[in-house]
């Protein structure tokens, strides 16, 4: 069967239009990917006809699509703080809105400092990397349980040539060693396990451990809000990604723990989405 690029991207709009909330994006980043053309070229080349090569590598990464997987998967790539950054079904994939973290432990690290700052679940290594490049003085510890996370966010700090972070396998805190930290970030898992959000969409194929936190999404920011006192320096900061419906319940178990200068930040879409609290001396 002969195709071009623009009968392709046409059937392949249609075929994912009742599966996909964006059928010819995903199709137009489907052919980029494996023809290995840019945007501009896409649109040059609709009357180029498809090697069937590609057009055999097309069909399977459209049924798959169809099927449900994240289009971040089956190109091996997302973007996140503008850095090209490999993500497999091993790690989460990375969302504009952890920018957010990103953005405000940047807003307090000094750029010359040489500050300690921990990532904890860093899965492909996104804000880890994002604020080691940011701020090359210091130094990041990026710890995750998976070992095959881990693999992956090596590779992506590798591939920026990022220098500046360990990475250590183990359990939120637990491989963090005696090192002190100024800053600890953290996206963990926030949702509900009773979610009905989990069983639709892209997120089905992403890790449980990375999307989900007990019967009220707060399990791991339980843990973490209680081990990091004992890791961050006097007056060290946490700062922690969560549900839009989470900020009150995390900024109680925060004062709990003896956290202070409590304050919540919202993302894009108008959504509480990070609380940063102080470590009291
Ligand atoms: N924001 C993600 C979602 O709702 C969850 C990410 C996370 O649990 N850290 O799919």
């Amino acid at each position: 069967m002969v195709s071009t690029v623009g009968q392709f991207l046409h059937e392949a709009e249609t075929h994912l239009s009742s599966h996909s909330p964006s059928p010819r994006l995903d199709a137009e980043v489907l052919v980029m990917h494996v023809c290995g053309l840019s945007r501009a070229e896409l649109l040059t080349r609709a009357d180029v006809e498809l090697r069937q090569t590609s057009l055999t590598r097309l069909q399977t990464l459209l049924a798959r699509r169809a099927a449900g997987e994240p289009l971040a998967y089956l190109t091996g790539v997302r973007e996140f703080w503008s850095l090209p950054l490999r993500v497999s079904a091993d790690v989460l994939i990375p969302r504009p809105e952890t920018e957010l973290l990103v953005e405000r432990a940047l807003a307090h690290v000094p750029p010359a400092a040489s500050w300690t700052i921990a990532d904890l679940g860093t899965g492909s290594g996104a804000i880890a990397i994002a604020i080691a490049r940011e701020r090359p003085r210091s130094r990041l510890f990026a710890t995750d349980a998976s070992a095959a996370a881990l693999e992956v966010a090596r590779e992506n700090a590798h591939r920026h040539h990022v220098t500046n972070i360990e990475f250590r396998e183990g359990n939120w805190c637990a491989a963090l060693g005696k090192e002190r930290f100024e800053l600890i970030v953290s996206n963990p898992p926030y949702v509900c396990e009773a979610d009905a959000h989990l069983a639709r969409g892209d997120v089905r194929f992403e890790p449980r451990a990375a999307l989900v936190a007990g019967a009220d999404g707060l399990d791991a920011i339980r843990t973490i809000v209680a081990d990091c006192p004992r890791y961050l320096a006097d007056m060290g900061r946490l700062l922690l990604e969560h549900g839009h419906d989470q900020a009150a319940a995390i900024s109680r178990i925060l004062i709990g723990a003896g956290f202070r200068d409590i304050v919540v930040h919202r993302d894009l879409a108008d959504l509480e989405r990070v609380t940063e609290a102080r470590r009291a001396t």
